[in-house]
Formats: structure tokens, sequence, C-alpha cells
């Protein structure tokens, strides 16, 4: 039977050693600030938005709900998002997604400060993280290899299948797993076979928002099962993309839903909040800013070249 994986109360602890290092930085005069933008009246969104605001209040943090009318328009989200960037008050901007259909996304998430980008989504972090050299990473992968590390789990040589190639899971979840030196194998809509890719797996992250898709038949015994889907049930409950009952019998390890990676997500954004407040003061963990080196590299000027001794001929 598979250990189940206590996502819950990992999560609570981290949440309290962040909550510790917030009040040792308010003592010196810096609250971490964190701006959650929510577009809309989607109903899942406000109920991950009520999360996120009231776990970044519990921290010590200070949280700014920005909710705006769904029919706002893409100039006035983009100004809106230019003032949270110019805010100080202001470490970290989350966008929740997804926004109305009028709105170009990609716009959005680009405009984000890469330095205020605690949901690590913008192409400058997601680029530092695809050559190993991150910045902030997107919370739901950064929550699975915390867990992953919680259960003592070496990831050297493994078969990795990762089920979803969404820019927020899958696709940073395949280069954390790469980092750790695992086989990856994604897969997605167009995959053929799932069931025997998912067969040869050690590791499976299942993150395709369908419920039940991976069935107790379809995993190796013994497998690591991370379950990030999200579902309502036609009863009412929510549900995981993994069939807890049948894999459960199976897996050596599962994460459950709700109580396992939907915790470690929000412990993930407090840290990055934090991260990025005190990045702000030179004391992030990153020595220098590697944002601000990038940045530098790019405004060097060219060293001039020595005038050539040859005469012209
Ligand atoms: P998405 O819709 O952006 O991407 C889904 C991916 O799954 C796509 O790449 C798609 O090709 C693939 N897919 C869909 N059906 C499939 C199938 N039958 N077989 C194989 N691949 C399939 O979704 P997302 O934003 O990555 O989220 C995925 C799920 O994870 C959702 O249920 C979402 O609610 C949940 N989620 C949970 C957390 C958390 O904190 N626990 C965080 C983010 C997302």
């Amino acid at each position: 039977m598979a250990v189940v994986i206590d996502g819950k109360s990992l999560a609570d602890r981290i949440r309290a050693e962040i909550a510790g290092e917030v009040q040792k930085l308010k003592s010196r005069g810096l609250t971490p600030g964190l701006a959650v933008v929510r577009v809309g009246e989607d109903e899942a969104s406000k109920i991950y938005v009520r999360n996120k605001v009231n776990a970044c209040e519990k921290a010590g943090m200070k949280s700014f709900h920005v909710h705006l009318p769904a029919k706002i328009s893409q100039e006035e989200l983009v100004r809106q998002i230019q003032n949270l960037n110019r805010d100080p008050k202001i470490h970290g901007i989350l966008v929740q997604l997804p926004l109305p259909s009028h709105i170009k996304p990609d716009e959005i998430v680009e405009l984000i400060d890469p330095k205020k980008d605690v949901d690590g989504l913008h192409p400058f972090n997601l680029g530092r993280l695809s050559v190993g050299k991150p910045v902030f990473i997107p919370c739901t992968p950064a929550g699975i290899m915390r867990l992953l590390k919680e259960i003592g789990y070496d990831c050297d040589g493994k078969e990795a299948v990762i089920v979803g190639r969404s820019n927020i899971v899958g696709k940073p979840m395949a280069y954390l797993l790469l980092a750790q030196n695992a086989t990856v194998t994604m897969c997605h809509s167009h995959t053929k076979d799932l069931l025997i890719k998912l067969k040869m797996a050690d590791i499976i992250v299942a993150a395709a928002g369908t419920p039940n898709l991976v069935e107790g038949a379809w995993v190796k015994k013994g497998a690591v099962v991370i379950d990030v889907g999200i579902n309502r049930s036609s009863d009412g409950r929510i549900v995981g993309d993994v069939d807890f009952d049948e894999v459960a019998p199976v897996a050596g390890y599962l994460t459950p839903v709700p109580g396992g990676v939907g915790p470690m997500t929000i412990a993930m954004l407090l840290r990055n909040t934090l991260e990025a407040a005190k990045r702000t003061q030179g004391q992030g963990k990153a020595k220098s800013s590697p944002i601000k080196k990038a940045a530098k590299k790019k405004q060097a000027p060219k060293t001039k070249k020595k005038p050539s001794k040859k005469k012209k001929k």
C-alpha cells in the first residue's frame, strides 16, 4: 500500500518557517508584499485567490487583492500591471489565470517585472530555469520537488513521466527533474499509448486536468505518483487526475487531492515572495541578483578596439 504524502503538514511547517523570517524582516522595516490580480468572476479563481491572500496575511506579509472587471480592456490591464511593477510596497505579482478570452495572457505575463514574477512564468524566469540557473521557480513544480526531497527520493537515473505540458506545471517540472538526472518523458493530449509510457515510470506527475485519468493498471509497482489535478467530480467533490483508490495499492508513494500538491503550491508562493522582498535589500538566496547581472551585461559598453597598427596599403 502506498505511503500517502502529507503535503498539508509539510506546507504548514514551511509556512511557519516563512512567518518567522517575515517577522525578522519586519523588525528591520521591510514587509513583503504580494499583489494578486484577479480578472472577472471565475469561481475557481475566486477560491484560489482567497486562499493565497489568506496565506499571505497569516505569514505576516501584506497582500494586495486587485480585483478587476471581466470587461477590462487589454490596455487598462497593462496599465494596472505597470502600476504594480512601479509600487515599491509590492515585491511579488501574481496574475490568476485563466484571463477572459479577449485578453492576451502572454502579453500580460511578459509585462510583469521578472524581479516580481513570483509565479515564475515570465520567459526570463522560465528561460533561466531551462538552462539550470533558476531565479523564481513556478510554485507547483517547486512544491513537488520539495515533496520528493521530503520523502528522501533520489531522482538520479529514474524514469519520470509527466502528463501535461503547460508552462505553469508540465514544462518547468521537466526541467527540474532533468536537473536531478531523471530521464523525462512529456505526455500530452496528442500522446499515443499513454498507458505504455506510464507503465515504465518510476515517477508519475499527473497534471492534465482530467479526473481519474491515471488508473491502477497503468502504474508500475512501487512508483511515486504525484497528483497535481484539481477537478470537480459530478457529485461536487474535488478529485485529482489519479484514481486514488485504484492506484494506492500499487504505488510506493502517492499524493492525495486535496492535501497533497495544492498546499505546497501556496507555501512556495510565499517562499518566492519572501525571496523577492529580500532581494530588494540584497539579501536573497542569489548573492547578486541574476536579473540585475543579465541587465548589466546587456548594457555594458563594448570594449573599444585598439586602433590597428597596420598601415593601409
Ligand atoms: P492546462 O490545461 O494548461 O494543461 C493541461 C495539459 O494536459 C495539456 O498539456 C494537455 O495536452 C494535457 N492533457 C489533457 N488531457 C490529457 C489526456 N487525456 N492525456 C494526456 N494529456 C492530457 O492545465 P494546467 O494549468 O497545467 O493544470 C493541470 C491540472 O492541474 C488542472 O486540474 C489544474 O487545476 C491543476 N493545477 C493544480 C495546481 C495545484 O496547486 N495543485 C496548480 C496548477 C494546476
